[in-house]
Formats: structure tokens, C-alpha cells, sequence
């Protein structure tokens, strides 16, 4: 059989190449796959990238300690899952780098009217600067009756835009809360 250069190279990453060398190196593919995952913890999760919410399963790797840090070992696809049954595309297969990144941001940050920079801000911190802004917008935008008298009660001013990882539960609050300010601009990135 004659086998080109080319040809070769093509066939090494699927442990062909080992094949025609006279073993089979599926077995050993196999264990090396399951060393990396063999002590993990699995998190059932949603991919974040687009509405599609692909399942995925997230590998951590730590004793449960009080004094150890979990470290995410690996990101796959849920062969559970009814939407993507295991597969991933090649933005969901890097969601591992998304987690594992220095750029990450981590904790909540302000820019300021007229300001050319991001601040650090504490979650308390945020929470009651959001809460000041949503009362300040609400009571300058709330709408009692329109042009023609009729009582209408709601509020232009505030919009809500969901993602596609939020639980039925977290958006059955969401609704709840957002039609109770009288906000009736809601949107969900999984609708797009
Ligand atoms: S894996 Fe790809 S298709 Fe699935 S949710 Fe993520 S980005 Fe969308």
C-alpha cells in the first residue's frame, strides 16, 4: 500500500498512523481522556454565548476543602441535554478559556457620567446605586394615563433584557418584579 507524506499526516491525529504501525492506540486515547476528567466534580450548566443554550457539563477538580479552590479542568457538551445532545460549536467547545481568563471581570464596575474609565465598585455598592437609579428613572418616566385619559400605569423609562441562562424561575421573578414597577419593555436574549 502506498502511503504519501501527506497522506500520513492526515491520518495521525485519529491514531490511524498507529495502526499501520502495528498497534492500536485507541485504548490508550481512551484512558488518557478519562484520567483528565476521572476525579472531577460535574456542574450541569448552559452554555452563554447565543439563545441556542446548549448543555454543557463543567469538570472541577478539588477535594471540597475549606482551604481549596475548585479549579474548572474541562467544559463539554451534556449528551443528556434535548438541545445539542453532547455537541457544542466551536465557541461553545471554548467556553473553558471564557472561564479560565485573567480578562475575566469578576466583580461589579461603574463608568461614571463623562468619565473615560471603568471603577471597581463593591456589590453592596452597586446594588444601592442601581436601586437609587431605578426610583429616580421610574418616578421622572411613570406614565398614570395616556393621551386619551385612559389608566395605564407604567413606566418608559426602564427596560429589561434577560439572558439566555436564566432559569423559568429567575424570569418568573423577573416579570413579577419588572410588571409590579410598571416596566413593560422586557426582552430575553433567548428569544432572539
Ligand atoms: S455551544 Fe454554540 S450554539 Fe450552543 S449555545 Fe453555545 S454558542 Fe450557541
Amino acid at each position: 500500500m502506498g502511503l504519501s507524506r501527506r497522506d500520513f499526516f492526515k491520518v495521525v491525529p485519529g491514531g490511524t498512523a498507529a495502526l499501520l504501525l502495528g498497534f492500536d492506540a485507541a485504548p490508550v486515547l481512551a484512558q488518557a481522556k478519562e484520567l483528565k476528567i476521572a476525579r472531577t466534580t460535574e456542574t450541569r450548566s448552559t452554555c452563554p454565548y447565543c439563545s441556542v443554550s446548549c448543555g454543557v457539563i463543567i469538570h472541577t477538580l478539588g477535594d471540597k476543602a475549606k482551604n481549596v479552590t475548585p479549579q474548572v479542568v474541562h467544559v463539554e457538551g451534556d449528551p443528556d441535554h434535548p438541545i445539542n445532545k453532547g455537541t457544542l460549536c466551536p465557541k461553545g467547545a471554548s467556553l473553558y478559556q471564557d472561564i479560565l481568563n485573567e480578562r475575566r471581570l469578576l466583580k461589579p464596575q461603574v463608568r461614571r457620567p463623562g468619565s473615560d474609565h471603568w471603577e471597581d465598585i463593591s456589590w453592596d455598592k452597586a446594588y444601592s446605586e442601581i436601586a437609587r437609579h431605578i426610583k429616580t428613572t421610574r418616578d421622572a418616566t411613570f406614565v398614570e394615563t395616556d393621551a386619551n385619559g385612559k389608566t395605564v400605569n407604567r413606566c418608559e423609562g426602564i427596560g429589561f433584557n434577560g439572558g439566555c441562562t436564566d432559569t423559568n424561575e429567575f424570569n418568573y421573578l423577573v416579570v413579577k418584579t419588572m410588571r409590579s414597577l410598571g416596566v413593560c419593555y422586557l426582552e430575553n436574549q433567548a428569544r432572539v
